[in-house]
C-alpha cells in the first residue's frame, strides 16, 4: 500500500491545475511587461488570476501580491511593518508556536533593536486573544499570529485577535498559508491586514504564493529590480505558475465542504485508533484544528524511526515539521504546549489526503501500533519507565 499522508508537508498538484498552467509554459511565454501582444496575452492571464485569488480571499485584485512562496510573503509582511514603523515603535507580539518564516525573520529583527513578545498557548495549542490583548504596548508595530498551526494543526482565533488589533490601531499579519484553500478564510471578516498564502499547500505548484496587503499598508520589497507588482516586488513574474495557484485554489474552495467533510471523518478515525496505544497522546485540541491534522506523541520512541519504519510500509509522515526534522532540538510547537523534550522527540504528525479510505485509515493505525511496540521493545527510555526508574508522563 501507498499512502500519502503528510499534505501539510506539501500537496500534489491538481489535474486542474496542471492542464491550467501547460498553456503559460509553450505557447503563452511572452514576458507580461512586453508590449506585444504575446506579452500582453501572459499580463491579461496574470491579472486574471489576480482577480480570482482576490475574489477567494474576499480583497481587491490591487491588494494580491504575487511572491515565491509563504516564506516569502511571511518575511515581506513582517520587514515591512518593521520598516515602516515609526522610530518609537519597535515593538512585535507573536505567538509561541509560529513557523520558522516567522520565528527567523523576527529574530533577525530583534538583532536590529527590535523587542518581541512571544505569546505562550495553552495545553491545548491555541492562543488567548486576551494575551495577546494584554501583550499590546504604545510602541507595538506589528501582530503576527498565525491562522492555522502546520504541526498540531490548531486554529488560532485570528478573528478576536484582527478586532482587538483594529480598536488598538496596530497592524495585524496571519500567516494563513495553512488555512487558505482548506477551511474559509476571508480578510475583510477576519480584520486582517496581510496575510501569506501558498500554492503547493492547496494542490497548486511548489515556488508561488501570494501576500495580501490591505489598501493603505504600504509595502517594503525584499527584491529590487523592475517595476513588477506595482514595484513591491521585482523580477519579471511565474505566469504559468500564479495561473495554475489560482485554479487550484478556486478548485480547493469549490471542494472545501466535501474535502473537510472527509478529512474530518478520517481524522477523527486515526484520532480514536491511535489513542488505543498505551501511553501516547493527541497533540493540540481535538475540536479546534484543521479537518485533516493528526498529531501524537508516544512516549519511549524517536519519531524519526518512527518516520523510516512507516516508510518501509509505503505511509509517507512527518515528525514535527519539515524543517525540524533532521535536527535534533524538539519542535518549538510540542515544547510550547508543554511537553518534555523525550515525549516531543516521540511525535508524528498525518495529514491524510481527502480520498483516504477507511481501510487506508486502518491500515496506518495498524501501522503505527505495531511499529510503536517494536520501537518500544529495544527502547532504554522504555525500559526505564516499565521497571518503573522513570516515571510516566503520558
Ligand atoms: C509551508 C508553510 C510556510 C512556508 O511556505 P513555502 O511556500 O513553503 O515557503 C509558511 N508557513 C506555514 C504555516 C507553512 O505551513
Amino acid at each position: 500500500m501507498k499512502i500519502y499522508a503528510d499534505n501539510a508537508a506539501t500537496t500534489k498538484m491538481s489535474r486542474r491545475a496542471v492542464d491550467a498552467m501547460m498553456p503559460y509554459i509553450y505557447d503563452i511565454y511572452g514576458n507580461p511587461s512586453s508590449l506585444y501582444s504575446e506579452g500582453q496575452r501572459a499580463k491579461e492571464a496574470l491579472e486574471e488570476a489576480r482577480r480570482r485569488v482576490a475574489l477567494a480571499i474576499g480583497a481587491e485584485a490591487k491588494e494580491i501580491i504575487f511572491t515565491s512562496g509563504g516564506s516569502e510573503a511571511d518575511n515581506q509582511a513582517i520587514t515591512s511593518a518593521a520598516v515602516g514603523a515609526r522610530k518609537n515603535k519597535r515593538h512585535i507580539v507573536t505567538t509561541a508556536i509560529e513557523h520558522h518564516a516567522v520565528l527567523h525573520t523576527l529574530e533577525r529583527l530583534e538583532k536590529e533593536g527590535f523587542e518581541v513578545t512571544r505569546v505562550g498557548v495553552g495545553e491545548d495549542g491555541v492562543v488567548d486573544a486576551r494575551d495577546v490583548a494584554s501583550a499590546l504596548r504604545d510602541d507595538t508595530c506589528l501582530v503576527t499570529v498565525m491562522y492555522a498551526n502546520n504541526e498540531i494543526g490548531t486554529l488560532q482565533p485570528v478573528k478576536e485577535i484582527g478586532r482587538i488589533c483594529r480598536e488598538r490601531g496596530v497592524p495585524f499579519h496571519t500567516d494563513a498559508v495553512q488555512a487558505v484553500g482548506h477551511i474559509p478564510v476571508n480578510v475583510s471578516d477576519d480584520n486582517v491586514d496581510m496575510l501569506s498564502a501558498s500554492a503547493h499547500k492547496f494542490h497548486g505548484p511548489k515556488g508561488v504564493g501570494f501576500l495580501y496587503a490591505k489598501r493603505g499598508v504600504r509595502l517594503q520589497n525584499l527584491i529590487e529590480g523592475g517595476a513588477q507588482e506595482r514595484g513591491r516586488r521585482a523580477g519579471t513574474e511565474n505566469v504559468a505558475g500564479i495561473v495554475a495557484m489560482a485554479e487550484a485554489l478556486d478548485e480547493s474552495i469549490e471542494n472545501m465542504a466535501r474535502d473537510a467533510c472527509a478529512l474530518t471523518r478520517a481524522r477523527d478515525r486515526m484520532i480514536a485508533g491511535l489513542s488505543k496505544i498505551p501511553h501516547s497522546a493527541l497533540n493540540g485540541d481535538a475540536a479546534r484544528r484543521l479537518p485533516g491534522n493528526v498529531n501524537f506523541c508516544f512516549e519511549g520512541i524517536e519519531g524519526e524511526s518512527l518516520l523510516l519504519l512507516l516508510d518501509d510500509r509505503g505511509i509517507s509522515a512527518s515528525s514535527g515539521s519539515a524543517c525540524t526534522s533532521g535536527s535534533l532540538d524538539p519542535s518549538h510547537v510540542l515544547l510550547a504546549i508543554g511537553r518534555v523534550h523525550d515525549v516531543a522527540h516521540g511525535s508524528l504528525r498525518l495529514t491524510p489526503s481527502p480520498d483516504i479510505t477507511d481501510d487506508e485509515i486502518d491500515y496506518v493505525i495498524k501501522s503505527v501500533t505495531e511499529v510503536v511496540a517494536y520501537l518500544r521493545s529495544f527502547s532504554p527510555v522504555w525500559r526505564d519507565l516499565v521497571n518503573g526508574q522513570k516515571q510516566h508522563i503520558l
